[in-house]
């Protein structure tokens, strides 16, 4: 592709000059006091405006993700000792 015709500085420069970033506002969760979103859902502890809104998507913490990690493994073994348990029984 060709450059049809040179940008001057100032067509560069004004161009530019949307490209500064914002800083986000935050605000504390009136729960826990952690900084989050205005009007959104505290993903650190699952409340809106101090009253609990379940279990939020993407809350886990790395630590709690590297747990259910490990978790998983053992739970299925879990399973198949069930399974044999109930073979004896019958
Ligand atoms: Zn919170």
């Amino acid at each position: 592709m060709v450059q049809m015709k040179k940008r001057t500085k100032s067509e560069t420069r004004r161009r530019r000059s949307h490209h500064a970033l914002k800083a986000k506002v935050l605000v504390k969760c009136p729960q826990c006091g952690q900084l989050i979103l205005p009007h959104t859902a505290c993903s650190f502890c699952g409340t809106y405006k101090g009253k609990p809104v379940g279990q939020i998507k993407g809350a886990k913490t790395k630590t709690a993700k590297k747990a259910s990690k490990k978790e998983a493994p053992t739970a299925k073994p879990e399973v198949k000792d069930k399974g044999k348990i109930k073979n004896k029984v019958k």
